[in-house]
């Protein structure tokens, strides 16, 4: 729009330029016609100025006449002044320039005479046009009076100028087809006028020129639409300083600005499509931004929803780079950590993490970088900044870039699992104990029986087992109550607990009121050793039992069993059962004591015999 603008004003601009140009052009042409009237009539001024000198000097005798007719006579027919006239006071001819006959003509009746037999006045008069009584042609005249010697009117001296001299001089100007140079009296009546088209004579003086020419300056431009043929036009007048003559010079305004409208228009042409161009290309442009506004607004949208699935999430994401720093953190650190994302951000993710942990978690990282997973799932332990150690379960995901599809990273959700870990470890042991002694139970004891068999096979070293009884609990309960019977039975499992002093012994509550205790790496003089500390153990208790004749005191019946040599093939039942057979010789052979298995083997024929 400003380029349109401004090429606009411009253009307009140098249209007033052209105007002005015109103007100067008309003001000098107007300038230089004018001059030439005026010198035209100065001409006739100083010829009438002649005749009436003499024709008052010497009066209009015949023979001053026939001097003066003489004269004229002789006067070879100028350019300029067409001819010359003597009239007597009653307009009779007395004198011409002209060859013809005069006698019998009379001009009394035209303006001029009338004019200077009615004005005293002695200047030159210029008349309107007229047809020439002689010649039939347009002229203009230009008359003086002569008077008596009295003053009286006495009558005309008149020269004659052919309009065509003016024309022929004004069509030597080159104004344009629609033009014009003309010549007018100040009155309004047209003297001359280049092309002519009839206008010599006529009267113009209600035009607005005319109406107030005496306070316009005595030059100036102006514009008009002409009445006659509605062509708009560009005019300049000079008045004359010396006659009551003025010269209009006009130019149709089209002719004077036909070139530059023809430049004006290619030149706008050009700017306009110039600026269409440009309004097409910048369209496109807005366009393009505004899509490209839409999808960064979009994508805005698209991260706050993915910020806040992640923010609001009790887990803790973070994005960690190929370099192993943390790139992002969701504010669930704080809680998860006890560091802010920020003070989480560009340090190592790795940081905290349990030295035993470590390499697990450099070694799944290493192999989700390597490519050989898309996703894992670990579980380790780190510091929280406030609680100490927690445990944490991340699944990891490795990320790519979009555009060349690399790994570029990755994401880990993690959550505080310590309290799940607890609760695992609890049960744990609650899947592996008693629930009245809290010593192994009879699964768990099993399990370890056959892995340390296995084991002592393995290694080729001694695996000892004892087996025991309460004696005579039945009836311990029948006295006491079964709730006694249980706490008895608690201080049992409690002295077992105490005696099993190597972390690979193992006492587990074998069935009701039985007892074992596995000795792995143990040989048969060692079982012994601890069998028989039990039993002095259990007896030093010192709970009462009143029907356990003869100590009244609560007791145990022990039998041991070792086994060396794993040559056979025997499996750990056979440990049980020598264990087994041991316990049931110590009851026989009256409680309260340990009995080995060796022992049983020696006694056990003397038992069944
Ligand atoms: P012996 O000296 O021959 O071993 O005699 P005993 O009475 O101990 O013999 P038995 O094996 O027949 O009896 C075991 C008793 O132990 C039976 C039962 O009342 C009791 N008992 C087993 N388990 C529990 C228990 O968990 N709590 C209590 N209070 N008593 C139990
Ligand atoms: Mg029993
Ligand atoms: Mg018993």
């Amino acid at each position: 729009m400003a380029i349109v603008a401004l090429s606009g004003w411009r253009e307009w601009s140098s249209r007033l330029a052209v105007l002005r140009n015109a103007e100067t052009d008309m003001a000098n042409l107007a300038r230089s016609v004018t001059q030439h009237a005026d010198d035209t009539f100065e001409l006739a001024d100083t010829v009438l100025n002649m005749l009436v000198g003499q024709l008052e000097l010497e009066g209009i005798s015949p023979a001053a006449i026939g001097k003066i007719q003489t004269l004229l006579t002789r006067r070879k027919a100028a350019n300029r002044i067409r001819a010359v006239f003597v009239y007597d006071e009653t307009g009779r001819w007395l004198a011409t320039s002209e060859p013809l006959d005069f006698a019998g003509l009379n001009n009394s009746d035209r303006d001029y005479f009338q004019h200077h037999r009615a004005v005293p006045e002695r200047g030159t008069f210029i008349g309107h046009p007229v047809k020439s009584k002689s010649g039939g042609q347009w002229i203009i005249t230009a008359s003086r009076r002569f008077n008596h010697p009295d003053g009286r009117f006495a009558g005309v001296a008149l020269t004659t100028i052919d309009v065509d001299y003016f024309l022929q001089f004004y069509r030597g100007f080159d104004v344009g087809q629609n033009g014009s140079i003309a010549l007018a009296a100040t009155d309004g009546v047209v003297l001359a006028r280049s092309p002519d088209h009839g206008y010599t004579g006529r009267d113009l003086s209600s035009a607005p020129l005319f109406k107030k020419i005496r306070e316009r300056p005595a030059a100036d431009a102006y514009y008009f639409t002409s009445p006659l043929d509605g062509v708009r036009r560009l005019s300049f007048y000079q008045l004359s300083s010396r006659y009551p003559v003025l010269v209009v010079a006009t130019e149709s305004e089209d002719d004077v600005l036909a070139p530059w409208r023809g430049a004006a228009l290619t030149r706008v042409a050009a700017v306009l499509g110039l600026t269409c161009g440009l309004a097409v290309a910048g369209l496109l442009l807005v366009h393009q931004l505004h899509q490209r506004q839409k999808m960064a607004a979009a994508l805005v949208a698209k991260e706050a929803d993915f910020r806040l699935l992640a923010e609001a999430s009790g887990d803790m994401v973070m994005r960690i780079g190929v370099d192993g720093q943390i790139l992002y953190a969701s504010p669930s650190s704080a809680r998860i950590l006890g560091w802010a994302p920020n003070q989480l951000v560009d340090t190592s993710a790795l940081a905290g993490i349990n030295p035993a942990d470590l390499a697990r978690v450099e070694h799944t990282i290493a192999a989700l970088k390597n490519g050989e997973a898309e996703e894992a799932r670990i579980a380790y332990r780190t510091r929280h900044r406030e609680k100490g150690e927690i445990w944490i379960e991340a699944a990891l995901r490795i990320t790519r870039s979009p555009q060349s599809g690399d790994i570029n990273g990755v994401v880990a959700i993690s959550r505080d699992v310590t309290e799940h870990k607890d609760l695992e470890k609890k049960l744990g042991a609650l899947a592996i104990s008693d629930g009245l002694t809290a010593l192994a139970n009879r699964r768990h004891f099993d399990e370890r029986l056959e892995a340390e068999w296995d084991r002592a096979r393995r290694e080729g070293r001694p695996l000892s087992l004892l087996l025991m009884d309460v004696d005579h609990f039945k009836s311990f309960n029948d006295q006491y109550g079964h709730q006694a019977g249980d706490a008895c039975l608690r201080s049992v499992a409690g002295v077992l607990a105490e005696q099993a002093r190597r972390p690979a012994d193992l006492a587990a509550r074998y069935g009701g009121e039985e007892f074992a205790l596995l000795l792995p790496n143990t040989d048969a003089g060692g079982c012994e050793q601890v069998g028989e500390r039990i039993r002095q153990a259990i007896q030093d208790l010192g709970i009462l039992h009143a029907l356990n004749s003869p100590s009244k005191q609560v007791t145990l019946s022990i039998g041991g069993a070792t086994h060396t040599s794993f040559g056979d093939k025997a499996d750990c039942t056979s440990l049980i059962a020598a264990a087994d057979k041991a316990l049931y010789a110590a009851k026989e052979s009256g409680r309260n004591r340990l009995v080995m298995s060796g022992q049983v083997i020696a006694w056990s024929s003397a038992i069944r015999a």
